[in-house]
């Protein structure tokens, strides 16, 4: 999950990272009170959206007094930037800047460790700078088992080229920066620019940082983190639901046991749809100890989906038998009562799969329709939702 940059600044906080005062405002007025509550001085007025390069499209504007700010934020909310509408802005004490620099870590998947990288030379671009005077950006492995130590501080600091006397601050905002991406479960902090103030602090005026969603449920903290209006409402709800689910665009809903499985059953849908014009409208993986009220809440997703007009269920008996996975669809389809109302096509093998098929049977639910192959139920599934 990637964070707005008042996120990433309330983070900075938490750590110790060195940060300004900054309110989120979301309408002019609002932005006009949290000047007054800064103080009424000179703020920065920044568009809160999940991009970069805010201050090239004029996302970023100095005001002088709340009513300045408020005339950036009317310029501001509501802008689009890269392809992303601004719905908020964070207005921010002002800084008196002297010097701009970069720092980021993040995680290297090739390599198999963490890269830190780090230049005197911030503000602008940095894939830019990369690119024209690699020299310029020191680039430092980070082993995972040790990470960001006061040594390997001093490196990044080091390569980097700051002036000596800079070097401690630096060091001891880049520990802090480290404890922010260990605690908080990051794959990457980034601050661009860090600075230099005038009266010599160092401090970090941007933040981007993005969360390892595997690492969630080490922090229910960051719950509150995640932008709801961004989010597909059926996502959320599976989300909630603690079900792998992803929306797709098409007709057949599709529920099955393992990822692999539901990959491939979402191409045999798209290539059964063709004929249709239909396809997937989901992948959904209830995995692999599938019980009834998995399968109910999964399959309570699906129906939900307004463009769903049919439901592919497709399981392989594995340490789950068939049996008990039958058991659960007509468990499910009970729980649902009326709110079932969509075509089940549902194809088992695996496992007691005679078991399975005998218990689907015997219930004899008007919505169910059994088929032996995968192929052939894709192809009655696809049927049924073009109808
Ligand atoms: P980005 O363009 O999306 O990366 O947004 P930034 O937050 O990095 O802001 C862009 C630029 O605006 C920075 O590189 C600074 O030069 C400038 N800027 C941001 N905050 C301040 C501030 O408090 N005072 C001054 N003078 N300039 C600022
Ligand atoms: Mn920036």
């Amino acid at each position: 999950m990637d964070l707005f940059e008042y996120q990433a600044r309330d983070l900075f906080d938490k750590h110790g990272v060195p940060v300004l005062r900054g309110i989120v405002a979301t309408t002019a007025e609002e932005a006009r009170k949290a000047t007054e509550d800064l103080g009424g001085g000179t703020v920065v007025v920044k568009a809160q959206v999940k991009t970069g390069g805010r201050g090239k499209a004029g996302g970023v504007k100095l005001a002088h007094s709340p009513e300045e700010a408020e005339e950036a934020a009317k310029a501001i909310l509501g802008m689009d930037i890269k392809g992303h509408t601004v719905h908020k802005v964070m207005v921010a004490e002002g800084a008196k800047i002297a010097e701009e620099y970069y720092f980021s870590v993040l995680l290297d998947r090739a390599e198999r460790r963490y890269l830190a990288m780090c230049s005197v030379e911030g503000g602008m671009e940095i894939e830019q700078l990369a690119v024209e005077r690699p020299e310029a950006l020191a680039k430092v492995p980070v082993d995972p088992a040790v990470g960001i130590d006061e040594a390997k501080a001093r490196e990044i600091v080091g390569q980097a080229n700051f002036a000596d006397e800079l070097k401690d601050d630096v060091v001891a905002v880049i520990l802090k920066l480290w404890d922010v991406y260990t605690g908080e479960d990051a794959t990457l902090v980034e601050v661009n620019p860090l600075v230099k103030t005038e009266d010599g602090q160092i401090i970090a005026l941007d933040g981007k940082v993005s969360l390892d969603d595997n690492a969630r449920f080490r922090h229910p903290e960051h719950e509150e983190l995640v932008d709801k209006s961004a989010t597909d409402p059926l996502e959320i709800k599976a989300q909630e639901a603690d079900l792998n689910y992803v929306k797709l665009d098409g007709e057949v809903g599709v529920i099955g046991n393992g990822a692999g499985l539901v990959m491939s059953t979402l191409d045999v849908v798209a290539y059964a749809g063709e004929k249709y014009g239909v396809g997937p409208a989901n992948f959904l993986d209830i995995g692999g100890g599938a019980s009834a009220e998995v399968m109910a809440a999964g399959l309570d997703v699906i129906l939900d989906d307004e463009q769903v007009k049919s439901v592919f269920v497709n399981v392989f008996g594995g340490i789950t038998a068939c049996d008990a996975v039958a058991n659960g669809i007509v468990k499910a389809l009970e729980m649902l009562g009326d709110q079932a109302k969509k075509p089940l096509v549902v194809r088992l093998d695996g496992n007691n799969v005679e078991e399975g098929r005998a218990i689907l049977a015997k219930a004899n639910h008007p919505l169910v329709t059994m088929e032996d192959t995968m192929d052939g139920a894709a192809a009655k599934a696809a049927e049924l939702a073009a109808k």
